[in-house]
């Protein structure tokens, strides 16, 4: 009977044509257009379980009362100046990120790829007064950084960078997870930082050994490299830890984060520490909508809402749960090759890649992400999700495994 029912659900997407719009995403056919919680409905009044949170980016859930609130509360009152004011929401942010990060100045811009650029100008800047002309910052292999140039020729996909040339000069990728890659690299006076994921989310959900970015960090101090930790998608809580470094005992020099920071209203901190929090002086950087009083407000309530409502613990809690769900499920099944992740970050890597694997979820009521070519199911719930809706995660996905 179920079956029969996700043949007709399956049967009946219709096709979406999207004439008006270039051409960027594959879009799955599907048309949401209410959500609550860990849950979202389509425009046919079906109803499903959230396990992808638009990225990373909705970790408290669609349409959070509080959140919904300080929207609502902050449209009222001021949304937006201009950065050549005084902006006292944009202040106590600052402030607030800083605290939760370690960080001591931070610049808030209006996404992740966006940090990113202030990370590189940053390190660029660094660089100039210290005599290096042409310096060069070292990425790793199937990272991702995002789509502007800057970004873009950080990011270790050459499928991404296709046809997008010249990139920018300045960039040296190595093996994630191998230090000695990096330690190759310490006669190069051009050096100047290196950037990292902390866990590699579009590359796979691919999490580097025990103490790798404790040896990367000692690494970096001994050659006075700048240490630079994309923590846009696994920050925030994500993996149980404001930022996945605070797992490894160690501190960046800069640190970026986005996504989950504005609970679905854009917004990206590029923060630093030591010199490099001085380094950018009126007129090196800027942005028009950067820490509106709308976005800072949104995202000090995130913020807020995660400490009151002790989130964190939770998001490691959920998390454990959900892993070991996943292990007892598709542990030793023939198709599964490994289950990976941190608190609220997991991945299914399967042997193969599976077409349409994230329509078949769907007809099963589940969003999650695919990712790593179509080989790995990417889960980034929210981290309101029940113990029962994590069983509920496995099982439908071990329903579609076993029907491949
Ligand atoms: C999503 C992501 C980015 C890019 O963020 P945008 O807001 O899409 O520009 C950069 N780095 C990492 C690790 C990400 O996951």
């Amino acid at each position: 009977m179920k079956s029969l029912l996700n043949f007709f659900r399956r049967n009946k997407r219709k096709a979406r044509p999207t004439p008006a719009l270039m051409n960027a995403y594959a879009r799955m056919p599907v048309c949401f257009v209410r959500g609550e919680g860990v849950r979202l409905w389509d425009d046919e009044g079906t109803e499903y379980l959230d396990a992808m949170g638009g990225i990373a980016v909705t970790f408290l859930g669609h349409c959070h009362p509080r959140i919904s609130e300080a929207i609502s509360l902050q449209a009222n009152k001021l949304m937006h100046v201009s950065n050549l004011f005084h902006i006292e929401e944009q202040n106590k942010l600052g402030a607030k990120f800083c605290q939760i990060s370690g960080m001591d100045k931070v610049f808030v811009g209006n996404s992740g790829t966006e940090a990113n650029e202030a990370a590189i100008k940053i390190t660029r800047l660094m660089a100039h007064k210290k005599g290096i002309k042409q310096p060069l910052i070292i990425c790793a292999h199937h990272s991702f950084h995002g789509r502007t140039m800057g970004s873009l020729s950080a990011t270790g996909n050459p499928g991404l960078q296709k046809n997008y040339d010249p990139l920018l000069p300045g960039f040296a990728h190595v093996d994630f997870n191998d230090v000695e890659a990096l330690a190759a690299y310490t006669d190069n006076p051009d050096v100047i930082a290196v950037m990292l994921e902390p866990i590699q989310g579009e590359g796979g959900v691919l999490v580097p050994d025990e103490g790798y970015l404790k040896a990367v960090r000692e690494l970096c101090d001994k050659q006075g490299w700048l240490l630079i930790l994309d923590e846009i998608q696994t920050g925030m809580g994500r993996t149980g830890k404001w930022f996945a470094f605070q797992h490894d005992g160690i501190q960046p020099d800069i640190l970026t984060s986005a996504k989950a920071l504005g609970n679905g209203v854009p917004i990206g901190v590029c923060a630093a520490r030591g010199k490099a929090a001085d380094a950018i002086s009126p007129g090196a950087h800027g942005t028009t909508f950067g820490g509106s009083p709308f976005a800072s407000q949104i995202a000090l309530t995130v913020i807020d809402v995660i400490e009151q409502e002790a989130l964190l613990d939770k998001a490691a809690q959920t998390g454990a749960f959900l892993k070991k769900q996943l292990q007892q499920k598709l542990g030793t099944h023939p198709s599964v090759t490994a289950i990976r992740g941190k608190g609220l970050m997991l991945g299914v890597q399967l042997k193969d890649a599976v077409p349409d694997l994230g329509t078949r979820l769907l007809d099963k009521g589940l969003v999650v992400s695919i990712t790593a070519g179509g080989t790995v199911i990417r889960i980034l719930p929210s981290v309101y999700m029940t113990e029962n809706q994590a069983k509920q995660v496995a099982e439908i996905v071990q329903d579609v495994i076993n029907d491949l």
